[in-house]
């Protein structure tokens, strides 16, 4: 998600669970820092174990409160940017980005919708406090760790979800008869060369087409995701998103390609 979001998110939380808002908006956009200190974007700070130790180490260095408050931040960060097509490496280090697929991250509506959102029951805080205190703040405070291990656990499970996507030709992606943004399968031969692309992230890409019949579409594969060792001419099967927020019509968000033996 956008970082205004994420910051907007944080600041709500903090509010409405009456912790250290400083905090929750510090864990709410520390992820992002990964890119400016030159670290695969959404890799190591968008991790699970990052999550638990930073929580951690602020528990050591301060208080009961100020771990939660930073770990409630730093889970609405992972949790919205899971829910973007790239996804995050949630696992870290196992280099596969888990995703629940559901919107790409500069997708303005889905921020202004989530700010807007936040908008309301940040106008009717003092009912929820007054709610939330009233349920007992324990309740909240436990809501939110069963939550965050509840979406850990279905996007850990996610990728696989992704790759039970419906096949899809060429010929239906090109023709638009697919929903910007659904999960495909998708065979076909690799038919130009294998070109690198550097994402203003730094993230590393393999970009090339794949054709069947007098078909082709453009595929925009992560370095991380293997095999890197594919050729011109391969025939693949690989799993993916697909897309037309870049122009033409394309398959990003690798998650999975198999040479099919021959
Ligand atoms: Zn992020």
């Amino acid at each position: 998600m956008m970082q205004v979001t994420h910051a907007v998110v944080g600041l709500v939380l903090g509010e409405i669970l009456l912790l250290s808002t400083p905090l929750v908006v510090l864990g709410a956009v520390l992820p992002d820092i990964d890119f400016l200190i030159g670290l695969t974007h959404r890799g190591l700070t968008h991790s699970l174990l990052f999550l638990v130790l930073a929580s951690l180490l602020v528990y050591k260095l301060r208080d009961k409160r100020a771990a939660f408050s930073l770990f409630i931040g730093l889970t609405s960060h992972l949790f919205l940017d899971a829910v973007t097509t790239m996804g995050i490496q949630a696992l870290w280090s196992l280099n596969t980005f888990f995703s629940f697929n559901l919107t790409s991250t500069n997708y303005v509506p889905v921020n202004i919708f989530i700010i807007a959102l936040l908008a309301v029951v940040y106008y009717n805080k003092e009912s929820i406090i007054d709610y939330l205190t009233r349920v007992r703040r324990g309740v909240a405070l436990k809501g939110s760790m069963a939550f965050t291990i509840g979406w850990s656990l279905l996007l850990i499970a996610s990728p696989v979800i992704i790759c039970r996507g419906s096949d899809s030709s060429i010929n239906s992606l090109i023709n638009n008869k697919v929903l910007n943004g659904m999960g495909v399968r998708l065979n076909g031969t690799i038919c130009s060369s294998i070109n690198p692309y550097y994402s203003k992230a730094g993230n590393e890409y393999q970009v090339f087409y794949i054709c069947d019949n007098n078909e082709s579409i453009k595929i925009f594969k992560g370095s991380w995701v293997l095999d890197n060792e594919l050729r011109q001419g391969d025939v693949i099967y690989l799993c993916g998103t697909y897309t037309t927020d870049y122009g033409e019509p394309e398959v990003s968000y690798i998650d999975y390609v198999s040479l099919i033996a021959d």
